[in-house]
């Protein structure tokens, strides 16, 4: 169900234009007003939701199941040599809009878009007790 707050299920009834690359009944594909690189793509399922974790097995499948040839047009397109599919979810994550979607953004080699990747080690037993808790909730 759409929210009638939200920019994005605004977008998706067509009430607020965007440049359309993508639409089935389902899922709408168009590009970022604001842009990391040339062809940066937003996928969104058409019906609400804030997370992956609150939405419907049914939406998130049918963004699966384009994201290949989306992914594939826009890469192509823009000769890129690789490309990052992202989803932030939550505003400690960096997401500003509260509708779930998905960025495609077309990389080029030392293109300098994401230059930090602060990844760390973890302490000895810390990543079998995490695994555990994880396991636990599923
Ligand atoms: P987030 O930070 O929530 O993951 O990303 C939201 C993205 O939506 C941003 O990259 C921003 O540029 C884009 N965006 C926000 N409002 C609009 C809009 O009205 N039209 C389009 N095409 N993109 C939008
Ligand atoms: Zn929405």
């Amino acid at each position: 169900m759409a929210d009638k707050d939200c920019i994005f299920c605004k977008i998706a009834a067509g009430q607020i234009p965007c440049t359309k690359i993508y639409e089935d009944e389902n899922v709408l594909a168009f590009l970022d007003i604001g842009p990391l690189s040339e062809g940066h793509t937003l996928v969104i399922p058409k019906e609400h939701s804030s997370k992956i974790h609150n939405c419907s097995v049914e939406a998130i499948s049918a963004v699966a199941a384009v994201l290949p040839k989306i992914t594939a047009a826009v890469a192509s397109t823009m000769g890129a040599d690789g490309y990052n599919v992202l989803c932030n979810n939550g505003r400690a994550a960096g997401q500003l809009v509260e509708h779930l979607h998905f960025h495609i953004i077309p990389r080029k080699t030392n293109d300098g878009v994401f230059t930090q990747w602060p990844a760390f080690k973890y302490p000895q037993g810390r990543i079998e007790k995490l695994a555990v808790e994880i396991r636990a909730k599923l």
